[in-house]
């Protein structure tokens, strides 16, 4: 039908609304639109700047790092270098008013490598935990503190979970009574699967004031190991992925830290916790805010590990041959890859999302920080064991880097809150019933 046939059949009111909305299309050519997921020329430059350290720096050393199962310094020493590892360089991708600073970064960093990804960015999760609940003057000491200098770079590390509180962070054990004669904290406990837990010097270690009011009662501490006596670490984990990244149980006995060692300030939990005791409202638990805060990022994370995954079986696809063609003109091939391609773009849209809404202080109301979460886990573990079967006997071998994204994408699935708790939070959010 042509164009004057459609007008010649409209009634004049539709003409008229025809017209409106031409006119505000094109009128609308002109202007800023608020809504847009182009990157901008900064966020281009700061992708191809990290993918470029992943791609020359880490990649390379990807698969030592995994078989020696140790920190790599080295790597962490070059990121501190060029400022993609260090206090201005979180607060510059941190700082992105759209928030996707920090998940594009670590979509490439782990891209390049989990393991050493994780190394270079674990710090950030204690760097979270200061950030979200110190005081301005506790932000200023303890943040650069993390990091170190570039001629001595450190690592820190959060230490909420403990043996027999995993998934139920309210079962936390390790205690801290405030000792009135030294005006010192007193810490005692024992913290497992600490990501850098004993090789950093800052711990923020969740520890309970008042036990009989569960998670409310929690608060966060920091305890440097250069400082405090009575903190050490325990075993350090053997463990399915991410090898090269540090994972230990941290004991505390009788260790002694500061009054101005609690995050916000004594004063501010004294008050906390009293109303708490009067029954009233009080902010969530010192760990789940920094889990709420820290979700999307740890999505990116997954998303690169699952890209690199797509990425390297797309391409051995359109090179291997059987039957005469390439394995790629085969549907279940093909379709497999577009699935791939579909699932980590679904995912990034969910964990920019969350990130900008994050970024943005627009409140969480269905839980879209556990969602970004939960699909970039589900899908780094489907796209790299698809990975696997796209490679056939290659992709089972250490000889090939897909079976290493295996089991370093498997661990999306289990921390900072496993796949499970994560529905219970969502489930919890859209009915506003308390799921069990
Ligand atoms: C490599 C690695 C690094 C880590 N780094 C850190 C770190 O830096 N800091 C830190 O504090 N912790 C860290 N953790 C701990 C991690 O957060 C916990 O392992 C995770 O929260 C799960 O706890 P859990 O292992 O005790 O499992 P459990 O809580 O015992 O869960 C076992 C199973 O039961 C399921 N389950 C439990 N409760 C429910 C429920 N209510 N409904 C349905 N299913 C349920 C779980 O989903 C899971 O499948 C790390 C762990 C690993 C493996």
């Amino acid at each position: 039908m042509s164009a004057s046939a459609t007008s010649d059949l409209a009634t004049p009111a539709a003409t008229g609304a025809a017209e409106a909305a031409v006119e505000a299309i094109s009128g609308a050519a002109g202007q800023d639109v608020t809504f847009s997921l182009a990157l901008s020329q900064d966020q281009k430059d700061i992708r191809d700047w990290v993918h470029g350290f992943a791609a020359d720096v880490m990649r390379p050393a990807a698969h030592e790092w995994d078989e020696r199962e140790e920190t790599p310094w080295p790597i962490i020493q070059e990121a501190a270098k060029i400022g993609l590892y260090g206090f201005e360089g979180i607060a510059q991708f941190f700082a992105d008013p759209t928030g996707l600073g920090l998940p594009i970064v670590n979509e490439e960093l782990f891209w390049g490598d989990a393991g050493i990804g994780m190394s270079i960015m674990g710090t950030s999760l204690a760097v979270a935990a200061i950030f979200g609940q110190g005081s301005g003057e506790q932000i200023g000491e303890w943040i650069p503190r993390c990091f170190g200098t570039v001629d001595d770079v450190k690592v820190a590390a959060f230490c909420a979970s403990e043996p027999n509180a995993g998934s139920d962070v309210s079962g936390v054990r390790t205690m801290a009574k405030f000792d009135e004669a030294t005006n010192e904290w007193v810490l005692g406990g024992q913290k497992a699967w600490a990501t850098n837990g004993g090789i950093s010097d800052v711990h923020v270690v969740i520890a309970s004031v008042d036990r009989e009011l569960g998670s409310k009662g929690h608060a966060a501490f920091i305890v440097p190991m250069s400082e405090a006596k009575g903190i050490s670490q325990g075993s350090k984990v053997s463990k399915h992925g991410l090898r090269a990244s540090h994972t230990a149980d941290v004991f505390l006995d009788d260790c002694r830290i500061p009054a101005g060692y609690v995050l916000g300030g004594k004063e501010k939990l004294d008050e906390r916790i009293a109303r708490v005791r009067e029954g009233k409202k009080a902010k969530s638990q010192a760990a789940m805010q920094t889990f709420e805060a820290s979700r999307p990022t740890v999505g990116a994370q997954a998303l690169g590990i699952a890209r690199a995954a797509y990425e390297y079986a797309l391409d051995y696809a359109k090179e291997r041959e059987q039957f005469g063609r390439k394995i790629i003109e085969n549907q279940s091939i093909a379709f497999t890859l577009a699935r791939m391609k579909l699932e980590i773009d679904a995912a990034r849209l969910l964990v920019w999302r969350a990130s900008w809404m994050g970024r943005n202080q627009v409140p969480f109301e269905n839980a879209e920080g556990s969602m970004s979460k939960l699909k970039a886990g589900e899908v780094a573990v489907w796209v790299t064991e698809r990975a696997i079967q796209v490679l056939g006997g290659n992709g089972y071998t250490r000889e090939f880097p897909v079976e290493r994204w295996h089991r370093d994408a498997k661990i999306y699935d289990i921390f900072e809150g496993t796949a499970e708790i994560q529905q219970l939070v969502i489930s919890r959010a859209i009915s506003g019933m308390h799921i069990k």
